[in-house]
């Protein structure tokens, strides 16, 4: 771990051209915000620092800025990026003619593809790419599953919203976007595009959008697999947060690619 001058230099934010906070364990747990969270995104606005909050949710931008508000934030959804929203960037560009889309997620990827892309619902019409999240999910019903499988075992692709295992909800502990996906990959024998973090793709389009260099902007997150590997991948320096899933331990047994360039008790020691 830097130490030091070196150490006090990563964290001195001004330096960067954005800021990126990933938001479960490091912004917010569950309902609440974490330590020094919202004192941070208001100093980040108020000196007019570009910013952005990410995070591996199938959900839309939209449906998290009300979760916020509740936590004495306001956050534009342009400041926001979800792996859903990665995913439909990549559908959109990979098949910019109209794809034809097979979702099996979320309203929130309904909401940001409508009018964009040709619906899906049934197993034989023309489809590009199936959109998968997680089993518990509005359109995860029996006959789109099915539907799915059909297409998938046809010409459609398989695009994860992201490669997570397993997501921790109120009840514990729930099968992830990654888990789900493997199913289909397995039963229709093909790759899955996956889209949220640490795809290389997640934050060189999360840069693309604020018109930032991926080399001078600095990530902020709890997790070394997702945040940490993802941004270190791009040339980002990276600082880790305690208030989440990751260990000073694991950070300092961490292989060189999972290393954070600083870690920090939480977002009030910044
Ligand atoms: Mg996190």
């Amino acid at each position: 771990m830097s130490q030091g001058s070196d150490h006090r230099s990563v964290l001195d934010l001004s330096q960067y051209q954005a800021v990126l906070l990933d938001l479960d364990g490091t912004v917010y747990h569950e309902d609440h915000a974490l330590p020094g969270a919202v004192e941070l995104i208001l100093r980040l606005q108020k000196i007019g620092q570009p910013y952005a909050c990410l995070t591996n949710s199938t959900t839309s931008p939209h449906q998290l800025v009300s979760r916020l508000k509740r936590m004495g934030v306001e956050v534009d959804p342009a400041h926001i990026y979800t792996a859903a929203s990665a995913a439909c960037d990549y559908v959109l560009q990979r098949f910019p003619q109209g794809p034809r889309v097979l979702n099996i997620s979320t309203s929130g990827v309904d909401e940001m593809l409508e009018g964009k892309v040709t619906w899906v619902k049934d197993d034989h019409s023309p489809c590009d790419a199936v959109i998968c999240g997680v089993p518990v999910n509005v359109h995860a019903t029996e006959d789109r599953l099915r539907a799915a499988l059909v297409q998938l075992r046809g010409a459609a692709e398989l695009v994860a919203i992201c490669a997570d295992r397993v997501y921790p909800s109120p009840r514990g502990m729930e099968f992830g976007v990654g888990a789900f996906t493997a199913m289909f990959a397995y039963a229709a024998n093909k790759k899955p595009v996956y889209c949220g973090k640490p795809e290389p793709r997640f934050f060189n389009e999360l840069c693309r959008r604020l018109g930032v260099n991926p080399q001078r902007c600095v990530l902020i997150g709890d997790n070394l697999e997702s945040d940490i590997l993802g941004a270190n991948g791009v040339g980002m320096k990276t600082i880790l947060t305690l208030t989440g899933v990751a260990t000073r331990s694991d950070a300092e047994h961490a292989s060189p690619q999972l290393k954070p360039h600083a870690v920090i008790e939480s977002l009030a020691s910044l």
